[in-house]
């Protein structure tokens, strides 16, 4: 993965694109974008203790959002090399078993401001002990419940572009 410091732009040209399985929004973001957590093999980051309830936050947010989903995935260039390269990692997480680094989750920071981070965030923070910036950190902490969860979900603007891939009649259950 591309690394970038922590509190850079996001590119500014990309759109936001919200997924709940084969249902998707598209939509121009009014907020600012500000990267956290894209580490590359090579650069240092921050590393520490979290705050009580940080990780397991973190997580919900990963196995909830899926956003700017790529059509492969990324791997740890922080494992040593031959670990974690072949298929994609995942993590446990409240009997669910969640796959990182296929997408992106967003967090609201300050007024007009939303930090961008890759999913592996959740396995740098877990295993690489990785501490990401105290806004980041409280961000996570105050994240509004379900927020840019779906295409319907809050954050998601009323005006953006819906596309449903679904079978016809089909249900969430069903796809
Ligand atoms: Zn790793």
């Amino acid at each position: 993965m591309t690394h970038h410091p922590d509190l850079s732009p996001y590119n500014p040209s990309l759109p936001e694109i919200v997924a709940d399985g084969l249902y998707h929004a598209t939509f121009a973001p009014t907020y600012r974008r500000t990267r956290i957590g894209w580490l590359g093999a090579g650069h240092d980051y921050p590393v520490g203790p979290s705050p009580d309830g940080f990780r397991t936050r973190l997580l919900d947010i990963v196995r909830r959002q899926t956003v700017n989903a790529t059509r492969g995935f990324h791997v740890c260039e922080l494992c040593p090399r031959g670990r974690s390269r072949a298929s994609m990692l995942a993590v446990e997480h409240n009997g669910d078993t969640v796959h990182l680094g296929n997408s992106e989750i967003r967090v609201p920071g300050a007024p007009g401001e939303v930090f961008a981070a890759p999913t592996l965030i959740a396995h740098y923070v877990a295993v690489h002990d990785y501490l990401p910036p105290a806004p980041f950190v409280d961000a996570v902490l105050h994240c509004p419940d379900g927020w840019l969860s779906g295409p319907d979900a809050p954050g998601v603007p009323t005006d953006a572009t819906k596309h449903d891939f679904r079978p016809h009649g089909a249900t969430p259950d069903t796809w």
